[in-house]
């Protein structure tokens, strides 16, 4: 039994990632300034967490977005946005098989991820019906394959760490079941141009135990069982999910740091609220695709990003919307601007 179960050394994982972070998306130097210009802004100052024990876990770093810290599940949510439905006890939450997968409801892009997991005791099932579940990146595209890969042969893309279906880890560094594992992931969102066109494609790397089993690999597109779809655009920011494979997996100590320019939080919500807003408020229709809302405005559409349960916001035009629920709940008016002023718009439909 190892004494730690995070021994990735934080010079060392930061020296890695500096040197393989891709060159878009991520904080780059800007090397159009003269070497050790006196005004170039400091760095800012991140407390480092500490590292996991077997029976305890790390802290984060001062600077991480806290997901799932051992004591509720209010970050994270079921696909459509209602209450998550997965065990919380003694510190880590369990997956209940046939409830689903679990998602959050903030959206990330580029990130740095910690996830610990647990495969079940007493180890039951063969090859993929054994400890499996994911890691997912792009709400459900992109899985980071979680499976009791110790002592368990299975197909090598589909063993704990691929990236499922297209790469296998470079070794693998599974613990026995029980034991507490961690995966350290840098993504990197695939990037579409406007007419849709992918320009790059997810990237990731990944330190499972400290190990690392993936370096920098690119995907073809979604993972997925028995098939290579090819991209299809999507929002970079996307919520992270949990899979319900129907085995009892343990997750703890979940962050996340966000990587590039900081930008408004976005936020995934329910449908059920997003349906609230749908209709036409004057000038303006509003839909739902997905699990996003569209504005139509003067025959263009465009997409709404939520930063709160009320305001919502577009990305290629300053539009800020925010609705207005009245004391029911219901919600005939809004507030909407294009770069300048607000104009009410009352519900015609
Ligand atoms: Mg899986």
């Amino acid at each position: 039994m190892q004494t730690t179960l995070s021994p990735v050394h934080g010079f060392f994982l930061a020296a890695v990632l500096a040197t393989i972070t891709p060159g878009h998306g991520g904080a780059q130097p800007n090397l159009t300034r003269p070497s050790h210009d006196r005004t170039q802004p400091s760095p800012p100052v991140v407390t480092p967490g500490t590292s996991s024990t077997p029976t305890q876990p790390g802290r984060p770093p001062s600077d991480a977005i806290v997901l799932f810290d051992g004591t509720d599940l209010s970050q994270w949510v079921s696909q459509d946005g209602s209450s998550a439905p997965w065990k919380v006890r003694d510190g880590y939450m369990e997956c209940v098989g046939g409830t689903g997968y679990l998602r959050t409801l903030r959206n990330f892009g580029d990130c740095q991820l910690h996830v610990e997991w647990a495969a079940p005791v007493p180890a039951e099932g063969v090859g993929q019906g054994r400890g499996n579940s994911g890691v997912f990146f792009g709400m459900t595209r992109y899985e980071v394959q979680v499976l009791d890969s110790y002592q368990n042969n299975t197909y090598a893309d589909g063993s704990a760490g691929s990236l499922y279906g297209q790469h296998p880890p470079l070794v693998n560094a599974c613990r026995p079941p029980g034991e507490w594992q961690t995966y350290d992931i840098l993504y990197t969102a695939p990037r579409f141009a406007a007419d849709g066109a992918l320009q790059s494609p997810a990237r990731f790397t990944v330190f499972h135990n400290g190990v690392l089993i993936q370096h920098n690999a690119e995907l073809t597109g979604p993972t997925d069982w028995i098939d290579r779809a090819p991209y299809a655009p999507h929002a970079e920011k996307q919520p992270l999910a949990l899979q319900d494979h129907r085995n009892p997996v343990r997750f703890r100590n979940i962050w996340v740091r966000e990587l590039g320019p900081a930008g408004k939080p976005e936020f995934t919500f329910a449908d059920r609220l997003l349906d609230s807003y749908t209709g036409t408020f004057g000038s303006l229709e509003i839909a739902r695709e997905g699990h996003q809302l569209t504005a139509k405005v003067g025959g263009k559409k465009l997409w709404l990003f939520a930063e709160s349960p009320t305001r919502f916001f577009a990305k290629t035009t300053d539009v800020q919307i925010e609705f207005k629920p009245d004391a029911d709940g219901k919600v005939n008016e809004l507030v909407w601007s294009v770069g300048e002023g607000a104009n009410v718009a009352k519900r015609t439909r």
